[in-house]
């Protein structure tokens, strides 16, 4: 990748991001605040250019070192649950990846800190975000399976690649009453999970069927 900020064309125009808005609605998501958040990120600058015509498509697309940038339908329902019981000031993500999920969150909470185990990719999202003017946003290189315990508790925490089972580290790093949503599972078997902390442990919601990338340990 020579740019990672470059312009696009007529394939990233406003029409072609509202006709992706049109379909995340008939897919069911009704947050006016998450379509507006999407509709206000350019996700054409989070992927290479020779993929910027398709950024636009509601699916995955690759962002090297065998990682995606999530698919919008998931972006914007993982967000939407999220938020789904009100504001929320400091949330966690693990995975920044590409740093389209980032940016979108960035868009409707007060800060966000978003950990990234391979460090180009978080070179790369960082410049991204100085691009957009996203000025909320703490990027960290490491480990976030262990979440980032200096900064807890968090008001809500999203996990964009799959453990398999909920990391007890990440719920201990929320608040009461808030809110983690992943995907937990191994391989093509995976489930979105929201969790929410209660004063004495955690509930759990089994939603629909997902396939991310996986959690890896260690840092590259
Ligand atoms: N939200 C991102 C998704 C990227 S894919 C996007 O839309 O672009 C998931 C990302 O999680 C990958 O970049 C991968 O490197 C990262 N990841 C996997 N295990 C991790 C870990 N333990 N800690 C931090 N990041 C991790």
């Amino acid at each position: 990748m020579i740019n990672p900020i470059h312009r696009g064309s007529g394939m990233t125009s406003e029409r072609t991001r509202e006709r992706l808005i049109s379909r995340l609605r008939a897919e069911g998501i009704r947050s006016r605040a998450v379509l507006d958040a999407i509709r206000a990120t350019p996700r054409h600058i989070f992927v290479d250019e020779a993929l910027a015509s398709r950024a636009y498509e509601d699916t995955a697309l690759p962002i090297g070192h065998g990682q995606t940038i999530s698919q919008p339908y998931i972006v914007a329902r993982m967000t939407e649950l999220l938020l789904e019981a009100g504001p929320l000031e400091t949330v966690l993500e693990v995975g920044t990846g590409s740093g389209y999920q980032t940016a979108v969150l960035s868009r409707l909470v007060k800060r966000i800190y978003s950990v990234e185990r391979i460090a180009e990719l978080q070179k790369l999202a960082r410049r991204r975000f100085q691009e957009l003017a996203l000025r909320n946003i703490r990027l960290r290189h490491c480990d976030g399976g262990m979440g980032l315990p200096d900064y807890s508790p968090f008001d809500g925490i999203l996990v964009t690649a799959a453990p398999e089972g909920i990391p007890r580290a990440l719920v201990e790093q929320l608040r009461p009453g808030g809110r983690m949503v992943l995907p937990i599972g191994i391989g093509q078997d995976q489930v979105l999970v929201r969790v929410t902390r209660t004063s004495d442990g955690y509930e759990k919601e089994l939603l629909e069927r997902v396939v991310f990338v996986p959690l890896l340990g260690g840092t590259v």
